[in-house]
């Protein structure tokens, strides 16, 4: 709604560097899809005007690592490890109709806006990747109004490398999970073409996502990093999601040290615009190295949990002082687009892992959730914060609502107690994508049932891999507790008291 001006009038505006527990009243002017100012009893005539008495206004939240290509899975697994997940998930994401391609994408990212978050990073699995395809995901973004860091998955190793010793693995399992590589050139070539086709604005941003270190040969990372440094582009890729990809690192990288931080590193991509997603099992040197070059990670907890992949040495990154984001992950692997969840989580498992009380967290996790974020994708002083200069991205959070009952704290409450059930209105670039809990931008009605009827097609499919799978499972687990058996020389949760 670039022109439109609207006034967000007297909430408690959230402010990181202000009283995170009590935040101060004032309104909020949004002119051309910015914040034009902040303050108390703003002079606006015409502005069309929000009431935000009994509201608490934060900044939009950022979801820093999703993938869109399975949100029809959610609710089809139980916990189980990542390398039995992937035999079915892959499939699933890949050569769909194009209505089931906009509807998960609305799915995700109704979802999204329901949750409070106005920005979504979509490392996307898009099969195949061409013009068709892009045009539906970035329309069904612009169409509900939400704003993507889109960046497709590109790879030029086949997906079986993902799993440890795939050389031990029949050839039809090897089939199964994806034997076959890409052609480099046509992806890079496909990246380029699309950033023409789709210009970074509005509400579309771009960044690379080399699907993970081990998935992509030195040719391939150079390719990323000479892309990265051309049109300025942040980078999203998986490293050391499970204990096996660590072991992978071992018993496959001697040559860059035993580390994929090395590895990315000599193909020029240890540096300020990297990310790397999960991080389960990553070595102290490698954090304070990570730290050192301005590198990110982003934690992802709720599915390195559901996945069996263990658990983020929350403690140790803090302590290494390298930059944070969080993610939520896969419908497949996580279930839900909820930063709230992502945030308590952050908070629980780095109460759990230390026996000493350590530093307040939760306005620290509010920051990763939103200037944190904002970092990864290079969008710093753009989104993360409420401030005159940028983007009108906010949330507003019901105060009547009984999480805020009594109310002690913003910051606290917000993390430790809020689901989503607070979210009342949310505005994304100046335009009020939902209003009193109503998404004004798609029909939801509708949406509900298209995909009812997407779905008697989908789980067709989904039950036909299912069974063509199951010869797999056995060598799959095997894979899975021969990964935990090996020995990994990791200093990694010996409990430890704060000096
Ligand atoms: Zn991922």
């Amino acid at each position: 709604m670039t022109g439109k001006r609207l006034l967000v009038r007297g909430g408690q505006v959230y402010d990181h560097h202000g009283d995170v527990h009590k935040p101060k009243p004032a309104d909020i002017l949004i002119e051309n899809g910015e914040i034009a100012a902040v303050g108390p009893n703003l002079n606006a005539p015409g502005a069309e005007l929000i009431d935000a008495r009994d509201r608490l206004v934060i900044p939009g939240l950022i979801n820093a690592h999703y993938h869109s290509h399975d949100t029809l899975c959610r609710g089809l697994f139980e916990e189980q490890p990542l390398e039995t997940w992937l035999l079915y998930t892959l499939p699933l994401g890949a050569n769909r109709s194009k209505e089931e391609v906009r509807a998960r994408t609305l799915v995700g990212a109704l979802e999204s806006i329901r949750c409070g978050i106005t920005c979504v990073q979509d490392m996307l699995g898009l099969v195949p990747l061409d013009d068709a395809n892009t045009d539906v995901v970035i329309q069904a973004y612009k169409d509900i109004g939400l704003r993507v860091v889109f960046s497709p998955m590109v790879w030029d190793v086949p997906p079986v490398a993902m799993v440890r010793n795939k050389d031990d693995l029949p050839k039809d399992v090897q089939e199964m999970l994806g034997a076959t590589g890409r052609p480099i050139k046509d992806q890079v070539d496909y990246l380029e073409h699309q950033m023409r086709r789709h210009a970074v604005g509005g509400t579309l941003h771009w960044a690379l996502a080399p699907f993970a270190p081990q998935r992509c040969t030195p040719v391939m990372l150079e390719a990323c990093a000479e892309l990265s440094a051309k049109h300025d582009l942040a980078i999203y890729t998986h490293v050391y999601e499970t204990r096996g990809q660590r072991l992978i690192a071992q018993e496959q990288f001697g040559k860059y040290g035993h580390s994929l931080i090395s590895y990315l590193d000599a193909h020029g991509l240890l540096n300020p615009r990297l990310n790397i997603v999960h991080s389960v099992w990553i070595a102290r040197d490698e954090m304070d190295r990570m730290a050192k070059a301005d590198a990110g990670i982003v934690l992802n907890h709720l599915s390195n949990m559901k996945l069996k992949s263990g658990i983020a040495p929350v403690c140790d990154l803090r302590d290494s002082g390298v930059r944070l984001g969080l993610g939520c992950d896969n419908c497949s692997g996580s279930d839900v687009q909820s930063v709230f969840q992502a945030m308590k989580m952050f908070c629980m498992l780095s109460a759990v892992s230390e026996p000493e009380p350590g530093q307040p967290l939760a306005h620290e996790v509010l920051r990763h959730a939103t200037v944190g974020n904002a970092r990864t994708a290079g969008l710093s002083g753009k989104l993360g914060e409420i401030k005159p200069g940028y983007k009108a991205d906010l949330v507003l959070i019901d105060l009547n609502d009984v999480a805020y009952l009594p109310y002690n704290s913003a910051a606290r409450q917000l993390v430790y107690t809020e689901a989503g059930r607070g979210v009342t209105t949310v505005i994304i670039d100046g335009k009020p994508v939902m209003r009193d809990r109503k998404v004004k931008t798609i029909d939801e009605d509708a949406l509900r049932r298209e995909v009812e009827s997407l779905m008697r097609h989908f789980i067709a499919d989904y039950d036909a891999i299912v069974e063509s799978r199951k010869r797999a499972l056995p060598y799959m687990l095997d894979a899975h507790r021969k990964m935990w058996a090996a020995d990994v020389p990791m200093h990694r949760f010996v409990p430890r008291t704060r000096a």
